[in-house]
């Protein structure tokens, strides 16, 4: 059954890094009612994608995770899994600052409604809102490209999202496809228990000095910044910047564990082929291969530009300026997701206050 939406203000969708920096600055600006501010998340626990995380990612091996606004990551255990300190951290954050957040609730689809609102459905339940801030990540859109005779492939296949621990994996022949972060760690971490081959489209980079400087984090993000205004898809940052020498990635390298091969040109039931003839033997292929926005629920406005973007004007959406996307594009990354949920919540605020509420 479908229930009439329920009236709001702003409805925020995706309690990750972006979801909490909007939902936070709204609710400290003052949307402290039921009928001003909700967050729906998908999750049935508070910690975003990062409560997804593999266990051997702790928060000293992540790439760097900035805290939430106002609020200093805790000092933790260097043993617990980043995926617990984060997840206990975010829901702290949830429960001192009030955040009316409502899980598990996946939202299925936003929609112009008939008055001057958005109506967000999620099951059989609806709110129609004035303002909504998308900030669904990436996490539930795995990508895997097409390779040729995939489809004969006998082995294993699993997808970044689906890695536990190097420990499934011990004594087999892995084949790790994708030339980024994941792609190195993961690397890492198999290397010494099993056998691995890595395949990636293009030779990596790495950063020279082993970190990414600000001029160049910078200037990456400008770059992403512009496809998105032009609507083209957007591109992982670290695929624009180069790959960050952890010390664990380093001693990878030195053991001569990140040779790199192009592509293969195709999969066989027991394996790969290169164009050159060779074959490598496979029993698992853990794809590396990065993932897409998850924006399907914004199916229904319609936004998708020929080039399969979504035009954005810094977080608002060009076609649909009562919608915000969050931690899309230049604001993936946890300081992107920080400032754009912080600076999409202030334009909110201010629509808020200049569009005249309708006579009783
Ligand atoms: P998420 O954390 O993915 O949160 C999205 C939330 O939206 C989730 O809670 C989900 O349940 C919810 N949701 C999704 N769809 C729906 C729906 N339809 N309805 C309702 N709720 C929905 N960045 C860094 O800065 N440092 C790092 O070290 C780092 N490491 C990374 C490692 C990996 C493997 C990956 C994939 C990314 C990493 N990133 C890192 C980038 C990362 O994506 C961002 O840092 C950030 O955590 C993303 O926050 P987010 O709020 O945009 O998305």
């Amino acid at each position: 059954m479908v229930t009439q939406p329920a009236a709001v203000d702003v409805v925020v969708i995706g309690a990750g890094q972006a979801g909490l920096a909007a939902a936070a600055t709204l609710r400290r600006r003052g949307l402290t009612a039921a009928d001003e501010l909700v967050v729906l998340d998908a999750d049935n626990g508070p910690g975003g994608a990062w409560q997804h995380r593999w266990p051997s990612l702790r928060l000293g091996t992540a790439h760097r995770i900035f805290p939430l606004p106002g609020r200093p990551l805790p000092v933790a255990d260097p043993e617990l899994p980043a995926a617990e300190v984060v997840a206990a951290y975010f829901g702290d954050y949830e429960r001192e600052l009030g955040l009316p957040v409502l899980r598990p609730v996946r939202v299925d689809a936003v929609a112009r409604g008939e008055d001057d609102r958005l109506v967000v459905r999620a099951g059989g339940r609806a709110w129609a809102a004035r303002a909504v801030v998308s900030a669904t990540g990436t996490w539930r859109s795995p990508f895997v490209p097409h390779v040729p005779g995939i489809e004969t492939f006998a082995g294993r296949q699993m997808h970044t999202v689906d890695y536990r621990s190097a420990d499934e994996l011990a004594g087999l022949r892995v084949l790790v496809v994708g030339g980024g972060a994941s792609a190195v760690q993961l690397l890492a971490e198999v290397a010494p228990v099993a056998t691995t081959t890595w395949v990636t489209r293009r030779p990596p980079v790495w950063l020279p000095e082993g970190t990414l400087g600000e001029d160049a984090g910078r200037a990456a993000v400008a770059g992403v910044e512009r496809r998105v205004r032009e609507g083209l898809p957007p591109q992982s940052v670290v695929s624009t910047t180069g790959l960050v020498m952890t010390p664990a990635v380093r001693a990878a390298r030195d053991a001569g564990q990140l040779q790199r091969l192009p592509m293969p040109a195709r999969f066989t039931p027991d394996g790969v082929t290169w164009a050159d003839g060779s074959h490598a033997a496979v029993d698992v292929v853990l794809w590396c291969t990065g993932f897409r926005p998850s924006v399907q629920h914004l199916a229904p406005l319609g936004l998708r530009t020929r080039a399969g973007g979504i035009r954005l004007d810094g977080t608002r959406a060009v076609d649909e300026p009562r919608l915000h996307l969050v931690g899309y594009g230049p604001s993936a990354s946890t300081i992107g997701a920080n400032r754009a949920g912080q600076a999409a919540a202030r334009e909110v605020l201010r629509d808020l206050a200049r569009t005249p509420v309708p006579a009783a």
